[in-house]
């Protein structure tokens, strides 16, 4: 394959690489994004700190898994393909190790609707994905899964992914879903959280409609 064709978008993808950093979402190697291309994806290289990235380092990827020739693609190509091949409503993934995620992920805990936010991430909880190799198509297969309806999901023993239509949208709920993971981190702390019922839930999503301009679950 040949170099990036789109240097606005790997413009773009280097930015929210760059924003996961400043946010305190991702530090040195983790994590990973990719966005929808005409090509198949762009997606950030493996194994390189934020501070070392350039347009230039995002790899091409074709959605038969080929990569740009003489590049190194995130090692978690694999769910950023699958994700994107299966599910044509979302452009853009985001994945980090932010802590308070990976907290309740190395649990092996779900985010239950705690909080009317929770319906962010498409619906009344945000799953945890069951515990497979990083980089494996095991892991793949069980982040699909666990994103069935979603828009974010936990993995366990390691972080989580979110999704959007676009980069700024599965960055907004990725910092979101952190957001969540912390206060229900520590609500934790106290007691046990009163959990929202299906009806509250409901209501929620009936609320957001209509509500701002920003993400809608
Ligand atoms: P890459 O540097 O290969 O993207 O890996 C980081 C990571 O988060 C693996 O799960
Ligand atoms: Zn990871």
């Amino acid at each position: 394959m040949t170099k990036p064709i789109d240097t606005d978008l790997a413009e773009q993808l280097l930015q929210t690489a760059q924003q996961l950093q400043l946010a305190g979402l991702n530090k040195g190697t983790s994590g990973n994004v990719s966005v929808r291309n005409n090509a198949g994806f762009l997606i950030t290289p493996s194994g390189m700190p934020v501070e070392a990235l350039s347009t230039q380092a995002m790899v091409q990827m074709g959605l038969d898994g080929s990569a740009e020739a003489d590049k190194k693609p995130s090692s978690e190509w694999r769910f950023h393909r699958d994700i994107l091949q299966h599910r044509s409503e979302m452009n853009a993934v985001v994945h980090t190790h932010s802590m308070f995620a990976t907290t309740l992920a190395c649990l092996q805990r779900e985010i239950p609707a705690f909080h009317y936010m929770i319906a962010v991430a498409g619906g009344n909880s945000i799953r945890c994905a069951s515990y497979a190799l990083f980089g494996s198509q095991a892991l793949s297969d069980a982040a699909l899964a666990a994103l069935q309806g979603r828009k974010a999901c936990l993995l366990a023993n390691h972080g989580m992914i979110a999704l959007g239509r676009d980069l700024t949208e599965a960055l907004s709920i990725a910092v979101e879903v952190e957001n969540l993971a912390e206060q229900y981190w520590r609500a934790l702390q106290l007691g046990m959280p009163y959990i929202l019922d299906d009806d509250e839930m409901q209501a929620v999503f009936r609320q957001f409609k209509g509500y701002g301009n920003w993400v809608q679950p």
